[in-house]
């Protein structure tokens, strides 16, 4: 199967940052076979798509997210305590394999529609979303939570080391979906679990780490009584800060020990928005960048970053940078851009398969329309993108050279289904709300 896109601007993302003004994309199955700038290629096509000047970008990736928890979106919003009100009860009580499947659908919708193409994700119950990001289309590094807080698909570690086993099991031979193991912070683990994490990615190298760090001064109170220690450190004297493990937050953290985790080869999932909205502050996303490290872009679970847009992630990126930094230089447009492609790509070790356009990679590509008012003129494409486009200028994506959206229609996912199923939830979960807070909150066995 060959598929010529023509007529394009294209933003490649690769090491020159190369651009086309009048484009052309030949995919050939999975793969991206040729590119250029000015008169296509002559040579016999099963499809040719004329994109009329729109711009066609690498996909988008998402370097951290909980996807079921779409299904929490604007719950308890403003609401200081939610987390222990409202979402701990609602998770432990309501959150089954079926669930995790409504809201992941649900997920795996927004993002293709938003042009993301690849994401990480940790929850429960992940095979499940491992599942429905392979039927999606998608690429995914789908992560098992694993908690000592009761959560609601294991009872014990050894417990959730087993969803580990069959995560890493059923998705081994999947070229688009990478197991992953969640622990989901060093203040629900402890460090002899951080340690058998270790331990259990040394004997299976194909697993990658995800997990929660240096995030809030709750959890640097809590290493701080216990340990006598900051996060970075008590999470590196466990050897869990190996290469390739993706760190998401890093807020708190000092020059040693960014250095710290540039020499592990770790890598960081910036969460802007939700960083903001919870007040936490400002991650040092520059000096990390510069000592090496690759940083993502993400989204965060609903829950806490109410939207999987990754164009609604890049402005903060940039506008946050530039208020730490006093001026309007750190971070520019083209960096976020690389953060939510190419980087956010390396972020999810995928960097050789996906997140720029060049040949031999796999044809994961976006079409973004320009023809929206708040997009004229453009001076600067990357800027475009960064401060005026959103998800809805979306109009087709490919993933792995198959189409997965169209004209702004999902093709690989039954929308009406996914949002009916989504509203009937959203409706149980109404009702507890109210049950809840009928009975003056935090109730046990709501
Ligand atoms: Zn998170």
């Amino acid at each position: 199967m060959r598929t010529l896109l023509k007529n394009a601007r294209i933003v490649t993302m690769n090491r020159d940052f190369d651009e086309f003004s009048a484009g052309w994309i030949l995919v050939e199955d999975q793969f991206i076979v040729a590119l250029g700038d000015g008169p296509d290629p002559e040579m016999a096509v099963d499809e040719t798509v004329d994109v009329n000047g729109d711009l066609v970008m690498p996909g988008m990736v998402n370097t951290h997210c909980h996807m079921p928890m779409t299904l929490f979106r604007g719950l308890g919003e403003d609401v200081d305590d939610r987390l222990f009100r409202y979402i701990l009860p609602l998770e432990r009580e309501a959150v089954t394999p079926d669930l995790v499947r409504i809201g992941a659908r649900l997920a795996a919708l927004e993002m293709i529609l938003g042009g993301v193409t690849a994401t990480a994700d940790m929850y429960y119950f992940e095979q499940e979303v491992g599942r429905v990001l392979d039927r999606a289309g998608m690429r995914g590094v789908v992560g098992q939570t694993l908690a000592d807080f009761n959560p609601p698909d294991h009872n014990s570690f050894d417990a959730g080391f087993g969803l580990v086993d069959d995560l890493r099991d059923e998705f081994r031979d999947n070229d688009r979906i990478t197991a992953s193991i969640a622990p989901h912070a060093p203040y629900s683990t402890g460090p002899e679990i951080m340690e058998r994490v270790a331990g259990y990615v040394a004997d299976n190298p194909d697993v990658c780490i995800q997990m929660h760090l240096a995030e809030m001064k709750s959890e640097m109170d809590w290493c701080s009584k216990h340990y006598k220690c900051r996060p970075v450190e008590l999470a590196d004297r466990t050897g869990i800060l190996s290469p390739g493990a993706i760190m998401a937050h890093c807020l708190e953290v000092t020059p040693g020990e960014i250095s710290t985790l540039a020499e592990r080869g770790i890598t960081v999932a910036h969460n802007a928005r939700s960083n903001a909205k919870a007040g936490r502050g400002i991650a040092p996303v520059e000096a990390m960048r510069q000592s090496g490290i690759a940083v993502g872009l993400a989204s965060d679970g609903a829950m806490s970053g109410n939207t999987l847009d990754i164009f609604a992630q890049m402005a903060p990126a940039s506008m946050f940078a530039k208020l730490l930094g006093g001026s309007r230089k750190p971070m520019p447009a083209r960096e976020i851009v690389k953060m939510a492609t190419i980087e956010g790509a390396r972020v999810l070790g995928l960097n050789n398969k996906t997140g720029s356009l060049e040949v031999g990679k796999y044809a994961d590509l976006v079409r973004v329309s320009l023809a929206a008012p708040r997009m004229m003129p453009i001076y600067d494409i990357y800027a475009a993108l960064v401060f005026t486009a959103n998800a809805t200028d979306v109009q087709d994506v490919m993933i792995d050279g198959e189409w997965v959206v169209r004209k702004g229609e999902a093709l690989s996912l039954e929308t009406a289904r996914v949002l009916r199923d989504a509203a009937q939830i959203a409706d149980t979960f109404s009702l507890k709300i109210r049950l809840i807070d009928a009975k003056g909150g935090n109730v046990p066995g709501v």
